[in-house]
């Protein structure tokens, strides 16, 4: 099926970096494109399999990689166009892809003429007919493993199984995104007496009020993101719309038309199935497998061995908050939705900073020009110059060039901030082209965010989350823009998932470097700098309420490997058994504390039942170990320095998935990760 030549995907782009024509790609382009490349990306490969020359770089690697342009230039467009800004066309589009692409993959890593092709390559490495170099020689054994891991070594009828098995788990995770998406959307809390929204700022009073008129409804609408945690909840002070915002939220999924229950008992069992099919105990060890860990019983060890340090510490919180608590509403027992309340009291109390003080001296274009670039100026010596005639994925994306110190271009950084919405919720970084000197091809990255936009005119007031966020996704954005790989495949981000959080996490650090603070932390109106004494207590309160936040992460990785790691006669068989499966969970490893829900409860878990981080949740503290190692060791070797930057850059980032991630940490910093940085920058040491 030949692709329209109109189509905009027809041909390789013309526009500076191979950014996509966005201007002239409309929603209906994506699905023939993907469908088009697809089979022009299996012709290719039959053809490197029918091959009967003897097996070369060239005719094997190269060609490989080489592969499937068309596809990869369609997909990356729609994968950076359907999360942000989706509509009916591209959601039924998307429903189409899935289990389309999932096949297609299958059909890749389950063909045995392919392997062959790849065996008959290694052999005559083997014979030392042939020499490889190091990104060569690390691409061939990833590429064998993950056809072995594939399962395509299975006999022709349990192969069979494994396909039906792929295609239903693929349909299913995209059912989980779309239910789940629209049941966040739908959890949104109404409310109707102004009083009642008592400490918003006026800002988000209008925003709440100009939402619910989107919607066709009289009064103001409290939008419900991602976690179980509510920003909201840090500032309402009335306490029973705290209470129906945390039910809203903590009940997603739960029942109703946008119910996810089912969905996961099929695809945790599914996933259990083909983890045994391809020789795996569990789909916790198959995941592992794949990543830094190796198998799912390291990472049983790194989570259940923060357990009791951090059920210490947010305990101690639990009790330092119900004391305040107690002042503000004598006789009432704290429940959950005080808690982000209170902690803001105690915070404003013992910190003299609560965050709308904070807001006004975190304005968006200066957050991004003067802090997120300037480190990556002062690290790399790279520089940003917005590109206002080139357009991006969705009308509100900009478009900035990165050039080298020197001059010499590097590529691309697309950034679409404001929440809409046909949005997902958080915040995330995608490839529009992945950097490789074997096509000669420039990075084009994205970063995502879903800031609430201020009416038109006012300038964008961040929180210091929010400055976090945006320095974590950059730090992505670098991993992808720096990368120095011969091979698209290795490029950037490339990595195990538990590595890839890694170098975003490090860039999180920059955002209370000094210098860097004093010129991005500026009142929006006033111009005066962040008063000192706050600066000081940004970095006192480090560790304030990380009990909290460490045990929201902790038992959603727990929650993640307890669904995957439990054998299929133990997993749940019915929808209404979800919630018990999920509290029995929590309660086995020592977590259950009602004060404190998981930061993603089962029915509304994205990155693991979307698929993505699916027994992977973990990885986000896995990364951490080797973030607080690495922090701990520039800041003892100067801290924003280009030196610092500089080996950053040329043994870690640059070499994005080319070489054994756990060698590129050990040749970056000369040691194995340390876990004592994290217990300490945590506060969670004995
Ligand atoms: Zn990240």
């Amino acid at each position: 099926m030949a692709l329209d030549p109109t189509n905009p995907f027809a041909q390789p782009s013309v526009l500076p970096f191979g950014l996509l024509d966005f201007n002239a790609i409309r929603d209906e382009h994506y699905q023939p494109a993907i469908e088009a490349g697809m089979a022009e990306h299996r012709a290719e490969l039959d053809a490197i399999a029918a091959n009967p020359e003897p097996a070369t770089v060239a005719n094997v690697i190269e060609a490989w990689e080489r592969s499937g342009e068309l596809l990869t230039r369609a997909a990356s467009a729609f994968y950076a166009k359907q999360p942000a800004d989706t509509n009916d066309l591209l959601d039924a589009a998307e429903e189409a892809i899935a289990p389309a692409r999932a096949a297609h993959t299958d059909a890749i890593y389950l063909d045995r003429g392919l392997y062959q092709r790849l065996v008959a390559l290694n052999d005559r490495v083997q014979a030392a007919e042939l020499s490889l170099d190091e990104q060569s020689a690390y691409w061939l054994k990833r590429k064998l493993a993950d056809f072995e891991r594939s399962g395509v070594n299975l006999p022709d009828a349990e192969q069979q199984r494994l396909r039906e098995f792929n295609l239903r788990i693929a349909e299913l995770q995209s059912a989980f995104a779309r239910v789940s998406l629209a049941g966040g959307n739908a959890a949104a809390v109404l409310v109707s007496d102004p009083a009642e929204l008592d400490g918003l700022s006026q800002a988000e009073k209008q925003g709440a009020a100009e939402l619910a008129a989107e919607r066709g409804l009289s009064g103001w609408l409290i939008e419900i993101s991602n976690t179980s945690g509510q920003r909201t909840l840090d500032v309402l002070t009335n306490r029973s719309l705290r209470e129906r915002i945390h039910r809203a939220a903590i009940g997603r999924g739960l029942g109703g038309e946008h119910d996810t229950r089912a969905i996961i008992v099929e695809l945790v069992r599914l996933r259990a199935e083909r983890a045994t099919l391809l020789g795996f105990a569990t789909h916790a060890d198959y995941s592992a497998a794949d990543g830094c860990a190796g198998n799912g019983a390291a990472v049983w060890e790194l989570l259940t061995g923060l357990v009791a340090p951090t059920m210490r510490n947010v305990e101690a919180e639990a009790a330092e908050l119900a004391a305040v608590w107690s002042r503000i509403a004598p006789g009432q027992t704290l429940a959950a939705w005080d808690w982000q309340y209170v902690r803001e009291q105690l915070r404003v109390e013992r910190y003299a900073l609560d965050a709308s003080g904070l807001r006004p001296y975190l304005e968006l274009e200066r957050v991004l020009h003067a802090g997120v670039f300037a480190s990556a100026t002062g690290l790399y010596g790279i520089t940003f110059t917005e590109r206002p005639e080139l357009r991006g994925y969705t009308a509100e994306a900009r478009v900035f060039e990165v050039d080298e110190a020197d001059g010499t271009p590097i590529g691309l950084f697309v950034a679409d901030f404001y929440t809409r919405p046909g949005k997902q919720g958080g915040a995330w970084m995608n490839n529009l082209v992945d950097q490789n000197h074997l096509l000669g091809q420039f990075p084009v990255v994205t970063n995502n965010s879903n800031l609430i936009k201020p009416p038109a005119g006012q300038p964008t007031l961040m929180t210091w989350d929010d400055v976090i966020t945006l320095f974590h996704e950059f730090g992505h954005a670098l991993h992808g823009l720096l990368s120095d790989t011969g091979y698209r495949s290795q490029s950037g981000t490339e990595t195990p998932r538990d590595f890839v959080e890694y170098p975003s996490q490090v860039n999180e650090m920059w955002a209370l470097e000094p210098t860097l603070l004093a010129n991005y932390a500026v009142h929006h109106a006033t111009g005066e700098p962040l008063p000192a004494a706050w600066v000081q207590t940004l970095r006192n309160s480090a560790t304030f309420g990380q009990g909290y936040h460490t045990a929201e992460i902790l038992a959603a990785a727990l929650l993640d490997q307890v669904w995957h790691a439990t054998p299929l006669t133990e997993l749940p068989t019915q929808a209404e058994q979800v919630t018990d499966f999920e509290a029995a969970a929590l309660a086995k490893v020592g977590l259950s504390f009602d004060l404190v829900p998981p930061r993603y409860r089962s029915a509304y878990f994205r990155h693991i039942f979307e698929g993505g981080y699916d027994a992977g949740y973990y990885s986000y503290l896995w990364s951490e170990v080797m973030d607080a190692d690495t922090g701990a060791f520039m800041m003892a070797n100067g801290g924003l320095t280009r030196d610092n930057g500089e080996r950053f850059r040329r043994k870690l980032l640059a070499r994005g998935g080319s070489i054994d991630s756990m060698q590129a940490y050990r040749d970056y910093r000369g040691a194995d990760p340390d876990l004592t940085h994290l217990l300490k920058r945590r506060g969670l040491e004995a």
